[in-house]
C-alpha cells in the first residue's frame, strides 16, 4: 500500500503557542494550572498536559480563587474575561493571534457604523468568543442559505468577518450570497480563514487527485479537521476523520493501493505516526510526502512566560 502524506499537515503556529503557554505556565508556577476548555481540540494533547498537572474546566466556577488560569486558543468572550477578573484569577490568554485579529477587525467595522455578519459555526468556542468580544449588532450565519433569513434592510451598511477554520470554497459562496443580498458590503473576502487552514485545505485537494482514500487525523470537535475530511469527500474520494490508528477499519482498505494521510491543525505528528503504524499492520507500507508549502509562522508567547 502506498501512503502519501499531505504537506503541510498537523500543528499550526497557534496550537504550538497555546501548548507552549500551558507547559511554560506549569514550569513557572507549578501544578496545577487551570485551562478553560480544551486548550486545543485534541484529546491526546489534553491528556498529556493533564499528566503534567494541567486541570481542564469548562466553567471558571471550577477554578479556585486566584489560581493561574489559561484561556484556550479559540478565544473567549468579554463576559468570561470579566468573570475571571471578578474571581481574582491570574489569567494567561492563549487565544491565537489570528483569532484575536478577527475580533479587532469585527469591532473596527462595528465602530465604522456597519452591521456585522459573522460567518461561522454556531456553538463552536471560537464563535462564542468572537460574538462575545464584539460590542454592537452582530448576526451569525452558517451558510449561504442563512443570508435570505437575515432581518436587515437591503441597503444597510454591512460588513462581514469569518471564523478562522472554515472551508474556503463554502465561505466564498456565503460571501457571494451576502454581496448579492445587500448593496453596501465590505469584508476581507476569505482572508480571515487562517494560513494554516488554507494551506491544509490546498494540500488535501492536491492529495485527493492522487489517492483512492483519505485519512484525516483529528478530533471530531476540531473544525479545521472536519473541513479537511469534507474537502476530500467533495473531491469524490472516500475520506475518514480518525483520532488515531485504533479507529481504522480493515474494510475501508479492501482493494485500495494508494492512501492519502493528513492531519488537522490540532493533531500532533505522533498520532500521524500511530496511523502509519496501524496501516503497517494491514500490510507493507511505502511512504512518501507531497511537496507543499513550508510554513514558517511563529507566534510569540506572552511576556509573563518569557524566561529572562
Ligand atoms: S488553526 Fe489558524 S486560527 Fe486556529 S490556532 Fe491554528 S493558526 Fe490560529
Amino acid at each position: 500500500m502506498k501512503v502519501i502524506l499531505a504537506q503541510p499537515r498537523g500543528f499550526c503556529a497557534g496550537v504550538v503557542r497555546a501548548i507552549e503557554i500551558v507547559e511554560r505556565a506549569l514550569d513557572k508556577f507549578g501544578a496545577p494550572v487551570y485551562v478553560r476548555h480544551e486548550i486545543v481540540h485534541n484529546r491526546h494533547v489534553v491528556e498529556s498536559l493533564k499528566a503534567k498537572g494541567a486541570r481542564f474546566v469548562e466553567d471558571l466556577s471550577e477554578v479556585p480563587p486566584g489560581a493561574v488560569t489559561i484561556f484556550s486558543a479559540h478565544g473567549v468572550s468579554r463576559a468570561v474575561e470579566m468573570d475571571a477578573k471578578a474571581r481574582g484569577l491570574s489569567v494567561l490568554d492563549a487565544v491565537c493571534p489570528l483569532v484575536a485579529k478577527v475580533h479587532h477587525e469585527g469591532q473596527r467595522y462595528i465602530d465604522q457604523g456597519r452591521i456585522l455578519i459573522l460567518i461561522g459555526h454556531a456553538g463552536h468556542p471560537e464563535i462564542e468568543g468572537t460574538m462575545g468580544q464584539l460590542k454592537g449588532e452582530v448576526h451569525l450565519i452558517q451558510s449561504k442559505d442563512d443570508v435570505g433569513r437575515l432581518d436587515i434592510p437591503a441597503d444597510a451598511p454591512i460588513a462581514y468577518i469569518t471564523q478562522t477554520t472554515l472551508s474556503v470554497d463554502d465561505t466564498r459562496a456565503t460571501i457571494a450570497a451576502v454581496r448579492n443580498g445587500f448593496s453596501d458590503v465590505v469584508g476581507p473576502e476569505t482572508r480571515d480563514i487562517c494560513y494554516a487552514t488554507q494551506n491544509r485545505q490546498t494540500a488535501v485537494r492536491e492529495l485527493a487527485r492522487l489517492v483512492e482514500l483519505i485519512l484525516v487525523v483529528g478530533a471530531s470537535n476540531s473544525s479545521n479537521s472536519n473541513r479537511l475530511r469534507e474537502i476530500g469527500a467533495e473531491a469524490g474520494v472516500p475520506s475518514y476523520l480518525v483520532p488515531d490508528g485504533s479507529a481504522l477499519k480493515q474494510e475501508w482498505f479492501a482493494g485500495m493501493t494508494t492512501i492519502g494521510l493528513t492531519a488537522g491543525a490540532s493533531a500532533p505528528e505522533v498520532l500521524v505516526d500511530d496511523v502509519i503504524n496501524a496501516l503497517g499492520r494491514l500490510g507493507p507500507v511505502e511512504l512518501s510526502t507531497l511537496s507543499g508549502i513550508e510554513e514558517k509562522v511563529h507566534f510569540r508567547i506572552p511576556q509573563a512566560l518569557v524566561v529572562a
